[in-house]
């Protein structure tokens, strides 16, 4: 704990150790002490910490030149990046716009969507459906879209006409369909909603692939993702996919999309897409939704930083490092590896009530009861303890007390994508001791 005075203010006042330097998945504070990253930061640093050749590649930008207006310049780093983007997503994904960051990439799908919408004589169609629970950051209209609460109450009113619609929690649910039959009845949510607003108001529907920090690795059954698909197609609603948080491999593959072969109208990338070593996001989308907005007079949106050279140096080396290093597929094997180490946890510990994820984005929950998934009671706030019980140990986790945006007690588990077999055995001794010593 530091006694340094501090001007700065996040969330609340920070008082964590002062951060000294970073090596792959490990983290150092300023006394010596070595932190596993268990969570990439916020799900960030997906190709660890100090990674030398991108740290090259940077410097090398940084020493011709750091800054060029993209209205003055073209750059070698933001056309090679959207190249590499292009040809690492999915075919239909072949439009790039570079911004700094999540919220930043969030809004900018919602401004693309609305804008074709227009080019399209379809400007009576304004409405964004999202999803209760769900994070789509925390600018205003990236807020207006995440469906929790707590976090939007407090600057209310906001926006006209985000209706929202049940995120698929089916562990949750106590019917007796099966899996597929569960997928489809929260696809048909959707529909319903779509019906109910009035189709030929409805611009786009957005969505987590796998849930992030509001849900906590929660994945939707398999028939949910590509009946979704159908029912925007069916009402031309464009589908945007959030893979802010699931993009550039954090799940096995390069968009989490891929495993369902979905292939969205615009999927919004930042976090492991400049994994920490730029401010960095970007949305991909289709030439067909991209040139009748270029067009019509030019997509009326863009930050100042948007596609700088240094930024796009960052991640195309951090991209170049996800193929050459074979991370993506590191990241599908060793999040089956960790997953199973996870599962083991609900033998020793009653109060784990659920583990879910994919690749190597995973989470398990605390309930106070298997049989009815009712979670712990709030005044434990066992999902700070266990933070911190694993933090003093040297593992950081990333938790929240949401589930359904209400309550709910959930960590993630989200390693850099270079971890190996024998450093996840390690990671799991300290979150076995930081769990022993939760029970206690
Ligand atoms: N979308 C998702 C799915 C996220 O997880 C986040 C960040 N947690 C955001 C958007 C917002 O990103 P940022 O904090 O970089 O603005």
């Amino acid at each position: 704990m530091t006694e340094t005075p501090s001007y700065l203010f996040y969330q609340s006042r920070n008082p964590r150790p002062f951060l000294d330097r970073g090596e792959g998945i490990y983290l150092f504070d300023e006394s010596g002490k070595r932190y596993i990253d268990g969570s990439s930061g916020a799900m960030v640093s997906n190709i660890g910490h100090s990674n030398p050749r991108v740290l090259a590649k940077i410097k090398a930008q940084m020493d011709k030149a750091t800054f060029g207006y993209r209205l003055h310049f073209r750059t070698h780093p933001s056309e090679d990046l959207a190249t590499k983007t292009v040809e690492m997503t999915p075919d239909g994904l072949d439009r790039v716009f570079f911004v700094s960051g999540g919220s930043e990439a969030v809004e900018s799908a919602i401004k693309l969507a609305r804008q074709y919408a227009v080019t399209q004589g379809q400007g009576s169609r304004y409405k964004v459906i999202s999803r209760f629970p769900s994070y789509h950051g925390c600018t205003f209209g990236a807020l207006d879209l995440t469906g929790y609460a707590p976090l939007r109450e407090p600057f209310a009113p906001m926006m006209p006409g985000m209706p929202k619609v049940a995120s698929p929690a089916t562990y949750l649910d106590r019917d007796n369909l099966t899996e597929e039959a569960r997928g489809l009845k929260y696809a048909e949510l959707l529909r319903d909603k779509i019906l109910e607003e009035g189709p030929d108001t409805v611009l786009a529907f957005i969505m987590e692939p796998v849930g992030g920090a509001s849900t906590g690795a929660l994945v939707a059954p398999d028939s949910y993702y590509g009946r979704v698909r159908e029912i925007c197609d069916e009402f031309g609603v464009l589908l945007i996919y959030d893979e802010v948080m699931t993009g550039a491999g954090r799940t096995g593959k390069f968009l989490a999309a891929e495993h369902w072969g979905i292939t969205p109208d615009i999927v919004a990338l930042s976090k492991g897409f400049g994994a920490g070593y730029a401010p960095l996001g970007a949305i991909v989308a289709g030439a067909r939704l991209v040139e009748p907005v270029l067009d019509a007079g030019g997509f009326l949106h863009g930050f100042t930083y948007a596609g700088n050279p240094l930024a796009c140096s960052a991640g195309l080396a951090v991209l170049e490092e996800l193929q050459d290093q074979n991370l993506i597929e590191n990241a599908a094997r060793m999040g089956d590896v960790l997953m199973d180490e996870l599962r083991a946890l609900m033998d020793r510990y009653p109060f784990i009530g659920d583990v879910r994820g994919k690749g190597l984005l995973t989470a398990f929950e605390f309930v106070s009861d298997r049989s009815t998934m009712e979670p712990l009671d709030p005044a434990l706030q066992a999902h700070s303890r266990l933070v911190e019980l694993a933090y003093e140990r040297g593992l950081i986790l990333y938790s929240r007390r949401t589930r359904g945006g209400t309550s709910g007690d959930h960590f993630l588990v989200a390693p850099p994508l270079i971890i190996t077999k024998d450093q996840i055995t390690e990671m799991m001794v300290i979150l076995r001791d930081a769990l022993d010593a939760f029970a206690l």
